[in-house]
């Protein structure tokens, strides 16, 4: 089986990833996959759910096996039902992999072709958008400020070090304090890129 053709959308908690990927997730050609809504969408009550809960609330990450091998069942079922076309579509992954254990594991799945890391140092703006994230979308694991830090430091000490990982792949920087329009078009000018070397 070839590897899936995949764009990883990178940065910390509330930087924008999953705005743009569900723009992105709209244009023909593209399939939007966001780790997190995967791990929303299992019932509360299973054994994975509750687990879930038990990690996201604290502001850890999901053990990475499991997160994996969740991610990669749900990906072969939107296959299976024709969601995702492999042969025509690029992947966008948004929240994983999100440390260099995941990605070691999803190597023989994903073929990584750009990395587009949103990026913002400024933790404060990042504590607000999340603040009111939590507010809209009925978030627990945004919902108080201590788990909120929390979830940001653990993006610095385990999902920053993943961009060495890829450090072999081409990589945009954007500054994710822009608005969603000029991120988006930071984002479509890699990807127009991308588009015309394939
Ligand atoms: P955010 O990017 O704001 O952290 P997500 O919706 O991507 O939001 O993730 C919410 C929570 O789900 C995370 O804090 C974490 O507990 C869990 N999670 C999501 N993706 C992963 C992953 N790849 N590995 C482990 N845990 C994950």
């Amino acid at each position: 089986m070839s590897r899936y053709r995949t764009i990883l959308i990178f940065g910390a908690p509330g930087s924008g990833k999953g705005t743009q990927g569900k723009i992105l997730g709209k244009i023909p050609g593209f399939y939007h996959c966001a780790c997190g809504d995967v791990f929303r969408s299992l019932d509360p009550a299973s054994d994975l759910g509750a687990k879930f809960l038990e990690y996201s609330s604290k502001g850890l990450l999901v053990p990475d096996e499991i997160t994996v091998e969740l991610w990669h069942d749900a990906i072969r079922r939107t296959v299976e039902a024709g969601k995702f076309k492999p042969e025509r579509d690029l992947l966008i992954l948004d929240g994983i992999p999100r440390n260099v254990a995941q990605a070691e594991l999803m190597e023989r799945h994903i073929e990584v072709r750009r990395v587009f890391h949103l990026s913002c140092p400024d933790r404060d703006k990042l504590v607000a958008r999340l603040k009111k994230r939590a507010l809209r979308d009925n978030r627990l694991d945004d919902a108080n400020e201590e788990v909120i830090r929390h979830r940001l430091s653990t993006y610095d000490s385990e999902s920053k070090p993943m961009l060495g990982h890829y450090a072999g792949v081409k990589r945009h920087d954007i500054d994710a304090s822009m608005t969603p329009l000029n991120v988006l078009h930071g984002i479509l000018r890699g990807l127009l890129e991308e588009e015309a070397l394939t």
